[in-house]
């Protein structure tokens, strides 16, 4: 009898979702606790390593500060969402299918497309040979072993953006034996309030860095960085953190995808020429009344929980809701003790509140260990991962006339 019934059961609906950061984790648990208890859906997750990358905490890894050990497959345990650990190598979305490894192949009916962002190093010649990134834990157990083996000398970190300033202060504070030069073409801290913005050139030059705005690399050599203008400094390492860019694999399944190679979403989170794949995270062009947004973790986990609400209400034959996103704050710190909180109003912009010194150092130690915490509860509690500033007037899109 039992069996009967079995085999006239329809086949689950597979949702496939690629990549475990910060958005696709949010979105494989918010989807898993959802459908716990029905069998009509089937959650895999794929991810090229079973422990979570805190990316936001790599610039302390690249100082060899031990990161936590986050299992992705204990955190899904008892949700049924299946985990496979493997690289992801093509997307064929005709065939709805993503092959792993090469060898494997897995099949779906809706995909989550949230396989992040790298370093971009391949705008000037020489990075991608000769200079270190925070693109992993690897490349970032890679930077500590060189900095630990170095003893004197110049470290140049590329690109003067929040992550260059946050690793440029980090190593400084952790080898004060090392010259610390920080080159990049805007002023760190520029997109803040300029009090702020000051803030951090002075906790910058109290820890050592020697700042250099206005300067463009155009050569990376095994020993130098050439800038524009023809000088050349020394350095032992170079440190690459400017610009981001994404996996081909979208662009080579024919999603459509910005100029930037992320694929381009509608209101919903669904790609605009494939409506069965969503896109969340860094991986995603997601535009708001704004722009569209940059990858960030603050927007990144709410993209990821809407699209597993989105997935299951059309799962539900309900219609998913727009996706409403606003900026609140830029956390950055500077060192372990030294932080800068900016807050903003939702489009990014700053205002004129912020926090300095150890209470923001705390701020900012407190929102980078809140995702593991915030999985664990979501899994629990679907709905506690649903609360985000949904931005107002700011994210609202106008309709075409
Ligand atoms: C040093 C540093 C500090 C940062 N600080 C902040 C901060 O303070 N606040 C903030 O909001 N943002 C910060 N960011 C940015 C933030 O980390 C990203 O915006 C965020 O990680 C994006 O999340 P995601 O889930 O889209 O992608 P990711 O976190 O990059 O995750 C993508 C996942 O997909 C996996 N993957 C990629 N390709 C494949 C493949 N082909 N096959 C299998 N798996 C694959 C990766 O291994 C990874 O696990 C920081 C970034 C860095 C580098």
């Amino acid at each position: 009898m039992n069996t009967q019934r079995e085999t006239d059961r329809p086949a689950p609906h597979r949702v496939l979702i690629l990549g475990a950061g910060y958005a696709g984790m949010a979105a494989a648990i918010q989807l898993a606790a959802r459908v716990r208890r029905q069998q009509d859906v089937l959650v895999t997750l794929v991810n090229a390593q079973d422990r979570f990358t805190e990316r936001l905490r790599l610039h302390m890894a690249a100082t060899g500060q031990q990161l936590g050990e986050l299992s992705i497959p204990e955190l899904l345990d008892g949700t049924g969402a299946e985990f496979v650990r493997g690289w992801v190598t093509a997307v064929d979305a005709d065939a709805r299918t993503v092959r792993i490894d090469d060898d494997r192949v897995l099949h779906y009916d809706t995909l989550v497309y949230g396989l992040g962002s790298v370093a971009d190093t391949s705008a000037v010649p020489g990075v991608e040979e000769y200079a270190y990134t925070l693109n992993g834990p690897q490349e970032a157990e890679a930077v500590a072993h060189r900095l630990a083996g170095l003893g004197s000398g110049t470290v140049v970190v590329g690109g003067s953006g929040l992550t260059g300033v946050e690793s440029a202060a980090e190593i400084a504070e952790r080898h004060p034996e090392l010259d610390v030069v920080l080159l990049g073409r805007d002023e760190p801290g520029a997109l803040m309030n300029p009090k702020a913005g000051a803030y951090v050139r002075s906790a910058l030059d109290r820890l050592g860095v020697r700042v250099r705005s206005g300067c463009d690399v155009v050569k990376v050599l095994p020993d130098s960085v050439e800038l524009a203008g023809g000088e050349s400094i020394a350095a032992g390492l170079v440190l690459w953190t400017s610009g981001t860019r994404v996996s081909p694999l979208a662009a080579a399944a024919g999603l459509e995808v910005d100029e930037r190679g992320r694929v381009v979403t509608d209101t919903t989170l669904r790609s605009t020429s494939h409506p069965e794949v969503y896109a969340v995270g860094d991986a995603a062009a997601v535009r708001q009344g704004y722009g569209v947004m940059h990858g960030t973790c603050q927007g990144g986990m709410p993209t990821g929980v809407h699209a597993a609400v989105s997935v299951l209400r059309t799962l539900r034959g309900k219609r998913p809701k727009p996706f409403r996103f606003g900026y609140y704050h830029t956390p950055v710190s500077l060192g372990r003790e030294d932080a800068v909180v900016q807050f903003t109003r939702p489009d990014d912009s700053p205002r004129k509140m912020y926090l300095t010194g150890r209470t923001a150092a705390r701020y900012k130690e407190t929102v980078t260990a809140s995702p593991w915490p915030t999985y664990g509860r979501m899994k629990k509690m679907p709905a506690s991962g649903a609360f985000w500033p949904r931005g107002g007037r700011f994210t609202r899109i106008r309709a075409a006339r």
